[in-house]
């Protein structure tokens, strides 16, 4: 990055780069000055188990850094979700790159799930990142817990649904494996705009016959039982409604698997994906681009269901995670609150 100037000028830069934040921070948003950047942060400080982290970061270079060539200021990072009691790190992800129209400013974007188990409200998060060769800058954010209480439910499968859990075929394994594959893709490169997209819910529907992170229990048709949780929103709705994209992405996976059905994965942003289970048909295939709300198929109760129903689901970094966070926290914080903090 710097490497044609000479090591004097590196250490007057390592003295520039060795001041103390400015830190400010309320509700959502925070900011740090120092001499030669600024970073601007919007976060969902307040979390429940399932919901994700997100952190939007805007840096502005200032003085002499603002006259480096554009492909100079790349900064890479990394987004941690820390354990503040014990300093153990639970989860990480790489930063990413948005796109930024002003040529003094980027902004990178940090991801990391939650689970449904997290109890104690002893959670922060950790940003460390790299500008050019200046390496090992960080700061912390606080999070604050928010105890949510899960769906207790039994469900009593028939043969055809007792058969399909305990179907340990070579066709249902591979099938698994290769949507664990594609989910466990973090695709740098993707993303579409500037800004975020919208989310929305895949379909108009009141009637939710399951929830997220409902911790159920399968009986099958031999005596025996499981345990397992949730993963997404189950709509109880008729076979042949209509079913749209969640939001503007990719479609990965568009196919018939045992346990799912006709089922449809949309990529969305870096390990962000979307679920869509039990169709009845589809219209769209993967290479497919949707935007938020486009029609990708019609539901239906193929594969693994007791009746009718969309199954929605939504993954980070393998992790599934709180569908609604996207249709509640998502706009207020992040759509809204970035036209006003990242505008001046
Ligand atoms: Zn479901």
């Amino acid at each position: 990055m710097f490497n044609s100037k000479t090591s004097k000028i590196k250490i007057l830069f390592l003295i520039i780069f060795s001041f103390i934040f400015c830190f400010c921070s309320f509700a959502t948003t925070a900011s740090y000055e120092g001499k030669n950047y600024e970073i601007k942060l919007i976060y969902n400080k307040e979390f429940c188990p399932g919901d994700p982290i997100l952190v939007q970061m805007q840096f502005k270079f200032l003085g002499k850094l603002s006259k480096l060539p554009k492909d100079e200021k790349i900064i890479s990072g990394k987004i941690r979700l820390v354990n503040s009691d014990t300093d153990k790190n639970l989860r990480s992800s790489t930063l990413f790159e948005m796109k930024s129209k002003k040529r003094n400013s980027v902004i990178y974007m940090g991801m990391v799930p939650t689970t449904t188990w997290f109890e104690k409200n002893n959670y922060k998060v950790k940003i460390e990142y790299n500008i050019g060769e200046f390496e090992n800058n960080s700061f912390t954010l606080p999070l604050e817990f928010m105890p949510k209480e899960f769906v207790e439910e039994v469900l009593v499968l028939d043969q055809k649904n007792s058969d399909i859990k305990n179907d340990y075929s070579k066709e249902r394994m591979n099938q698994i494996e290769s949507l664990n594959k594609i989910l466990d893709t973090n695709n740098y490169s993707f993303y579409k705009d500037e800004v975020l997209s919208e989310f929305s819910e895949p379909l108009v529907c009141d009637r939710r016959t399951s929830f997220f992170a409902d911790r159920r229990t399968y009986k099958y048709t031999n005596g025996k039982s499981s345990t397992s949780l949730h993963y997404g929103i189950d709509y109880g709705v008729k076979t042949g409604t209509e079913v749209f994209s969640c939001g503007a992405g990719k479609v990965v996976m568009a196919e018939n698997r045992i346990s799912t059905g006709w089922s449809i994965c949309i990529e969305h942003l870096p390990g962000l994906y979307s679920l869509y289970y039990h169709l009845d048909e589809l219209s769209v295939k993967a290479g497919d681009e949707v935007d938020t709300l486009s029609f990708i198929g019609k539901s239906g109760a193929t594969g693994l269901a007791t009746g009718p129903h969309l199954h929605w689901e939504i993954r980070l970094n393998m992790e599934a995670i709180n569908p609604d966070f996207f249709v509640t926290t998502y706009p207020t914080i992040f759509l809204q609150e970035r036209e006003k903090f990242f505008r001046q």
